[in-house]
């Protein structure tokens, strides 16, 4: 890493501005410095000449003209990102333009504890870093995501609710034992809106990520940053009351919007709807399989089964609700919405919309857009790797690899 101490606070401003725009032109790269236009073609040709950046492919620049662009030189080396969930683990291999080189995704546990989930997130890391050709020291850094609140500055997770046994394990010096690059940890739902803010290269500034899935998150970029509070709780919103007289949830508090709309909550509602005979088709599926899932309740509802219909409605209405006093509290230009809900189909996200809209302040509400995240399912992943290659150009990357 003595290489990178060498770098200028420059140097780093334009490496750092290369990977937000996703290789730009020298043109597109010129407005978002602080430099004239002589500093910053002379900054870009010592870094090309180091090694540091590559001429890429030409793209498409002012007045129609072909431009050659920047890139981050791949010889820096890769990231290596695993974003773990309550019930499934994904773990990447990514180039340094946030391309996913190799993937490997599994069913796991996460009440399994630390030591047992992340000696397999070694062994998936040593073995997709051998698909690619690659050794342990060609690994720039490394970013990870855990479902539930994060101490950034330590990289431990605090008191999670899903995650018995994970209070502050020392994660980054679990991953350390096999490498020497440093290692990011934060929520899986601030990396999720960290890749967001890379997909739209920060040109919004404030806006939301929800996840809905077996919890319920949300990820808040403020000022083009992920804001993440005093104690890095922020945006910690599945535990909001939505309903006085709900049921009891898992943190001991009732009525919160992850017990009543999170995905063990609409199989639990669809499974007696299918007992009850409220929903014969759920009945029906649910003999099949022995269990219904999210998935199944949004086929049945397309299908033109009303019980099933309700339930997802109903799901999609109460994290509006929530989402409603969040947007009020926060004015944000968009509301993201991604994780593993999302598959339910397009009925649950206009349940949600329009509650969003009925309830908000007309002004918060006047020029806001909610949709789906375009990232899908790989957004857990890129934004593991836009932490970790972030942190190496802030220059924070050296300093915290140190024990
Ligand atoms: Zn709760």
């Amino acid at each position: 890493m003595d290489r990178w101490s060498r770098l200028t606070p420059h140097e780093l401003n334009v490496l750092e501005s290369v990977l937000w725009l996703h290789g730009p032109t020298r043109d597109a790269l010129l407005p978002r410095l602080s430099l004239s236009r002589t500093q910053a073609n002379s900054v870009v040709a010592g870094l090309l000449e180091q090694g540091w950046l590559e001429r890429g492919g030409q793209r498409e620049s002012s007045g129609g003209r072909r431009a050659e662009t920047l890139c981050l030189h791949p010889s820096l080396g890769v990231l290596l990102c695993a974003d773990i969930g309550a019930t499934s683990l994904d773990v990447a291999v990514l180039g340094l333009d946030l391309k996913l080189r190799e993937r490997h995704t599994e069913a796991i546990d996460v009440r399994a504890g630390p030591a047992a989930v992340l000696a397999r997130t070694r062994a998936l890391m040593r073995e997709l870093l051998a698909r690619c050709k690659l050794k342990p020291r060609d690994v720039l850094a490394i970013g990870l995501g855990v479902p539930g609140p994060v101490d950034f500055a330590t990289g431990q997770l605090v008191e999670p609710p899903l995650m018995p046994g994970w209070d502050s394990y020392a994660i980054r010096e679990d991953l350390r034992s096999d490498y020497a690059a440093p290692v990011w940890v934060d929520n899986d739902v601030n990396l999720m809106a960290l890749a967001e803010l890379w997909r739209v290269k920060r040109e919004l500034q404030n806006f939301l990520l929800i996840k809905v899935g077996t919890g319920i998150g949300c990820g808040i970029v403020c000022h083009a940053e992920v804001y993440r509070g005093a104690n890095g709780s922020a945006g910690d919103v599945g535990h909001i009351c939505v309903d006085p007289g709900g049921p009891r949830c898992h943190c001991g508090n009732v009525g919160c919007v992850e017990v009543m709309a999170g995905g063990p909550a609409i199989a639990r509602d669809a499974t007696a709807a299918a007992r009850s005979g409220a929903s014969e088709l759920l009945a029906q599926r649910l003999a099949e399989a022995g269990v219904l899932t999210p998935e199944d309740v949004g086929l049945a509802g397309r299908a033109g089964d009303t019980a099933a219909h309700q339930i997802v409605q109903r799901a999609g209405q109460l994290v509006g609700q929530m989402l409603a006093s969040v947007v009020n509290l926060f004015n944000p230009s968009h509301v993201f919405v991604g994780g593993g809900l999302t598959r339910i189909g397009p009925l649950y996200l206009a349940a949600l919309r329009q509650c969003v809209y009925q309830r908000s302040l007309a002004l918060s509400t006047r020029h806001l857009e909610v949709g789906y995240s375009p990232l899908g399912d790989s957004a857990g992943l890129i934004g593991a790797g836009v932490l970790a290659l972030q942190e190496v150009l802030r220059g924070r990357g050296k300093v915290m690899a140190a024990p």
